[in-house]
């Protein structure tokens, strides 16, 4: 099985490394990553200036290669440069990607291409809690998981979040309800005004979704899929104008 592995933190992010190791018990593993982080990205492509990559010191013993891209770049370049792969994981992030960090992650957007482009992929994403992460409690959680998921008819796309102390598997469903889009006004050394951005969840999160399940402890697993149509009121409009 060949696998390419990429992410968004960039090419010396320990996440990847964590990643690459675990993958390599699965197949032969490559990795693409950005040579520079990429977090918040989203599945931005590049378009205006050429891209090339060129391969960096073995990580763990594993054939690694930066891109002067986004991680969907990277993807794109990997697979090209493998003439294709039989699976894409993307990660570990460095933060989690839950509910509505869907439409911004560029670890998302890395698995992504690789299924728009052919090929079943994973994102993995893990909590952050201040310290130093180990993955050492993880690795197995995510070995299981890839296990799962390349054996026999399972979804093309699945986003995976880690906590700190896993004591499960759950599947769940994306938290989309909750979200606070803040704008927060500073200023800078100089005393000119900027802002920041943030995202943050409103509320406690409902029973079985994705932030619900990595709050008490379980790896979330969440089947994500391609097409953005809206199919209830698809059908309704539809069927109103017949
Ligand atoms: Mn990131």
């Amino acid at each position: 099985m060949r696998i390419l592995v990429s992410n968004d933190d960039g090419i010396f992010s320990p996440g990847l490394t964590a990643l690459a190791e675990v993958a390599s018990q699965f197949g032969e593993v490559v990795i693409f990553a950005p040579d520079f982080e990429q977090s918040a990205v989203g599945h931005a492509i590049t378009i205006q200036r050429p891209l090339n990559y060129h391969p960096v010191k073995m990580i763990k013993g594993i054939e690694a290669y930066r891109v002067n891209g986004t991680p969907a770049d990277c993807v794109a370049m990997g697979l090209y440069h493998l003439g294709g792969a039989d699976l894409v994981l993307s990660g570990i992030n460095l933060g989690s990607n839950l509910g509505s960090d869907i439409w911004h992650s560029g670890t998302i957007a890395a698995a992504k291409q690789g299924v728009l482009l052919g090929v079943q992929a994973i994102a993995f994403s893990q909590v952050l809690n201040g310290a130093e992460p180990t993955y050492q409690k993880q690795k197995p959680y995510i070995a299981d998981v890839i296990q799962m998921l390349i054996d026999g008819d399972q979804p093309r796309l699945v986003n995976v979040n880690l906590p700190n102390d896993p004591q499960g598997i759950r599947w769940a469903y994306q938290s989309v309800r909750q979200y606070n889009g803040k704008v927060v006004k500073s200023q800078d050394p100089l005393g000119r005004q900027h802002y920041w951005f943030s995202a943050i969840p409103l509320t406690e999160p409902d029973e079985n979704s994705d932030r619900w399940a990595v709050d008490n402890g379980f790896v979330s697993l969440t089947p994500l899929r391609l097409s953005l149509t809206d199919d209830e009121w698809l059908v309704k409009l539809s069927n109103n104008s017949e």
